[in-house]
């Protein structure tokens, strides 16, 4: 039974009915598309940008929280630093820097390993109210971004997870399903009954190829999974791009950086032209506006956002 809502761009919950087993699906396709309209990565980094952004919706989805999560891939493969952000209201931006990636015709693209490396994976949740921020760290292990997620929320808060994560140029999308504590939940819980209902769910999740999940609509695939009588799928939250760079916060980073040093790019260069890592804005400050950061006058009305 559809409730008319279009998938893209949204994310949406899922109970099973009988067990305390639940899980968030996403798709995201224009916000992808506006996500990555100034940044060109190589076939391989954008989809684990477009996977990590994934990733962050389900996390974001999964937490009760108000401000920002971003999840921050450090490793020693091809990606030096992927930082992928999204806040409580489902906006979300993400970057990646990279060394040169040139396909060999034996290999192709580099895999998972490869591009993320030995490392670590962070997650922070930076929220307006400082009891809720949280910081997890997990090794980068497995063959995927999705089973170093597994693997995150097994160890931040031993709960039972499968993660489907993919993304191509125009989609991306996820799937998380969770099995709950017992307690809190439904109080009749049968637990050979709940193993039995989870091993199912984990053999549909594990049946669940990564391209299928692109070229579906969220509530047929879940009916198809967990059977039609089983599965409540909620409407859900819309999710969109937006970078939250400002020129206020550009003009912090400048002040920090101090009035020698930035005086001495304006010597050299005229103008202190800082450009947004996540989307490629740039932000200029002519001689007036660097001398106005250091004396505390405000800035002008030359705002950019
Ligand atoms: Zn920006």
């Amino acid at each position: 039974m559809s409730l008319g809502v279009s998938d893209s761009d949204r994310v949406r919950r899922f109970v099973l009915e009988k067990h305390p087993i639940r899980g968030h699906a996403v798709r995201l396709a224009r916000s992808w598309l506006e996500l990555r309209e100034h940044q060109d990565y190589p076939p391989a980094v954008q989809k684990l940008v477009g996977e990590a952004v994934g990733a962050v919706v389900l996390l974001a989805a999964t937490l009760k929280f108000d401000g920002t999560l971003t999840l921050q891939l450090q490793g020693k493969g091809l990606v030096n630093l992927l930082v992928a952000q999204c806040t409580h209201d489902f906006k979300v931006r993400a970057m990646a820097r990279h060394e040169a990636i040139t396909p060999t015709d034996a290999e192709g693209e580099p895999g998972f390993r490869a591009l993320a490396g030995e490392g670590q994976i962070v997650v922070t949740v930076e929220a307006t109210d400082r009891a809720s921020s949280y910081q997890g760290v997990v090794p980068i292990t497995g063959h995927s971004l999705a089973e170093c997620l597994e693997a995150y929320f097994v160890q931040s808060e031993q709960l039972p997870t499968r993660v489907v994560l993919a993304a191509t140029s125009g989609l991306v999308s996820g799937m998380l399903v969770q099995r709950m504590p017992g307690e809190g939940g439904k109080q009749d819980v049968d637990p050979a009954e709940l193993e039995s209902a989870w091993m199912k769910a984990d053999h549909a999740m594990a049946g669940l190829h990564a391209i299928e999940l692109l070229d579906d609509d969220i509530e047929q695939r879940l009916v198809r999974m967990f059977g039609a009588d089983e599965v409540r799928v909620f409407g859900g939250k819309e999710t969109k791009y937006e970078c939250r760079c400002t020129r206020d916060r550009v003009a912090n980073v400048l002040r920090s950086l101090g009035v020698e040093e930035v005086r001495s790019v304006i010597a050299e260069q005229g103008a202190v032209t800082v450009t947004c890592e996540f989307c490629q804005k740039p932000y200029r400050f002519d001689p007036i506006d660097t001398e106005q950061l250091f004396t505390g006058s405000p800035l002008g009305s030359s705002s950019i956002n």
